[in-house]
Order: C-alpha cells, then structure tokens, then sequence
C-alpha cells in the first residue's frame, strides 16, 4: 500500500476485508455468484446477515434477548429524523456538541419540543460540556459521542436515571470499550469505522420499542418492523452489510474492543504528542486533552496558507485526507480502526521535519 489514508469518510477499512469483499463480488458461493448477484432471501446471504448481528453483540457485549441489531439505509441523517418520529412523544434532550448533534436536533424539532441539556457552542464546540439539565420527564436523551468534524469526544457514558439514553456513534462506534448498556438506542453510519456507505447501523433496546412508533406512520419508518422482520423487512443493503461483517470478524481476530481501544491510544497520542511538543506552531483544536478523540485530531497552524503548504507537501508523500472540514478549516486526521500504526508514525515524522523548515 503506497497511500496513507486519512480521510475523515468514507474511510480507510482493513486490508483484508477489502480483499475478501473483493473476491467476494467474484465469486460468493463457490459457484460463481458474486455477493452482490444474490437474493438477500437466500440461506447463504441470511447466514451473513445473522452472523454480522451476532459478532455485532458479541463485540459490545450486550445480550441478544435484549438487544436487536439493524441494518438500515439512509444514512445516520435518516436517523435524525428516524429517532424523534418513532420516539418523541412530548420533549426530548439534546448535547450540542457539534455540526452532526445540530442536525440530529433540528429533525427533533419537527416533531416535539427539543430542550437543550448542554451546548458547547458559545466556545466553538472545542469542549464536552460536563454538567447538563437532563428533564427526568423527557422520552429520550441524545448525545453524538464523537464529533467527527471538531475533533471532540465523549469518554464517559453520561447517566440518565430511566430516560433512554440514545446515542449518534458513527465515527467512533466500536472503537473504544463503552458501558453499551447504558444506552437505548444506538447508531451509525458504516462509514466511517466499520464499512462504506450505504448502510446504517442501529443497535436497540427491545424494552424500548413498546414505545416506538405512532399511529398512521408509515410501515418503514417504524422501528418495530425491522426488529420484527430481523432487518429484511425490504432489501438492505446486502453488500454493505457483507463488508461490515468482515470487519466484525477483524475486531475480533485483533483482540476485541480492548485490543483496538489500546491501539487507538497508541495511535491518537503519536500525533498529540507532536502537537504538544510544539504548541507554538501546531495549535490543538481541543481545549481539555480529555476530550480529545481518538478518531479525528483537529489542530491549526499559525496561518491558512502554512496549513494550505502543509497539505500539499503531506499529499506530496502520499498522506491523503487532512484537510479540515470545510465548515472549521485547519488539519484534521482521520485515525480510524483500520489505519495502520505505519501511517500515523509516517504523519508524526512529517509533523516533525514540517516544524522544523517552517518554524
Ligand atoms: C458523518 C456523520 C453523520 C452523517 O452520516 P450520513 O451517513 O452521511 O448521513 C452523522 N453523524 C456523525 C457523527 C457523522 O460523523
């Protein structure tokens, strides 16, 4: 491999479930019926399906008697407006931590009254707020555990009492050990950590869906008839869904989320640890180290046109992606499960040799 990925989605996956996605487009069933040329009915795609929902739960440790796993289309954004329509009876709370939980409340607003529990806002979403107002009458508390676009990241799981607990994890879902537990609802879009696009991941509470759902709402919409169909209500996204599967198999084949926390650890501070080395050049986008995510490290440089050098020197050698969003500008380094120790230590060089002629 001659590149080093770092964009921020879709994303750099494991090498090896690229490969076997790739033979098996060619060839699935030893037959020479490739994984996208089947029915999603067949007992060869439904072994596929059913294995990904239980690695899935193997993975997070939660129970298959009280979670379900779904694999839906539309993307995390369908979820915005997903949760509030099958959930959002009077009030629901929402953490404004960034672009994504904005957006999550904005559908909210469609169909209840959506109170603000936290903001970090006024401070351009370079913190995790720590205290919040959660209402104990409220249907549901959402969070986005890690803002893919500022940089910042939940490390706790907040309490909730007995509000259902939901949760946008598309860019770091199964990246680091969680109390799952804690949660509802949980999703993702594959994205980022654990496939491309094209399918969404939601885990949720089967306690909960009692309360899914409201009269005259159309069939797809409800929660209550992919849980019931297992996820093949209508076709999903079969070869999504394959991928995402193999990397199930990855995470386990590295050691589980314990594995992959501690490498992600590993990862993260290679690159941090520049950036703190040299604080008066590289200006970490995060304002507590605690709340810095393992996933995406977003910092500055002193001007917009050192950071435009920056850039193309770094495409220069074959590191792609670490441009800014557009909205916030600056470096972002997308370090997903899958990029390998290699590339972050080919960025932390480059770090190094770039202060130095640039200082
Ligand atoms: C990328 C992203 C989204 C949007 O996902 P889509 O699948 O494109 O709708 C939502 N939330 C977070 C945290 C993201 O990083």
């Amino acid at each position: 491999m001659s590149s080093h990925n770092f964009f921020a989605g879709p994303a750099v996956l494991p090498e090896v479930v690229v490969k076997e996605t790739a033979a098996a487009c060619i060839d699935f069933t030893g037959k020479g019926i490739g994984i996208m040329e089947i029915s999603h009915r067949s007992k060869e795609f439904d072994a596929v399906i059913k294995t990904a929902q239980a690695d899935c739960l193997k993975i997070l440790g939660l129970d298959a008697q009280e979670y379900a796993v779904l694999f839906l289309g539309g993307g995390a954004s369908t979820q915005f407006m997903m949760i509030p329509q099958n959930f959002l009876k009077t009030k629901a709370d929402y953490v404004l931590t960034g672009v994504w939980a904005e957006k999550a409340a904005k559908e909210a607003k469609l169909f209840g009254e959506v109170n603000v529990a936290a903001t970090s806002k006024e401070a351009n979403h370079n913190y995790i707020p720590k205290s919040w107002n959660f209402h104990p009458d409220s249907d549901y508390v959402h969070i986005t555990t890690n803002n893919t676009i500022f940089g910042t990241e939940w490390k706790i799981d907040p309490d909730t009492a007995n509000v259902p607990l939901v949760a946008d994890m598309s860019s770091d879902f199964l990246a680091m050990r969680r109390d799952f537990s804690k949660y509802s609802l949980i999703y993702a879009g594959a994205q980022k950590n654990i496939g491309p696009s094209g399918v969404t991941l939601v885990v949720i509470k089967k306690e909960w869906l009692e309360k899914a759902g409201k009269s005259g709402m159309p069939t797809m919409l409800n929660y209550n008839t992919h849980v019931k169909e297992e996820s093949l209500f209508n076709t999903p996204p079969t070869l999504p869904i394959f991928t995402v599967g193999r990397t199930f198999k990855w995470i386990e084949s590295m050691g589980g989320l314990e594995a992959i926390e501690a490498h992600n650890i590993k990862k993260a501070n290679t690159i941090y640890n520049v950036i703190d080395a040299h604080t008066d050049f590289y200006k970490g986008a995060v304002a507590e180290a605690i709340d810095r995510s393992l996933m995406n490290i977003t910092w500055n440089l002193p001007t917009p046109e050192l950071e435009e050098k920056f850039i193309n020197e770094a495409k220069q050698q074959n590191m792609l992606g670490l441009k800014g969003h557009r909205s916030v500008g600056g470096i972002r380094a997308s370090v997903y499960n899958a990029c390998p120790m290699a590339s972050v230590e080919t960025l932390a060089k480059f770090m190094e040799d770039f202060y130095k002629n640039n200082k």
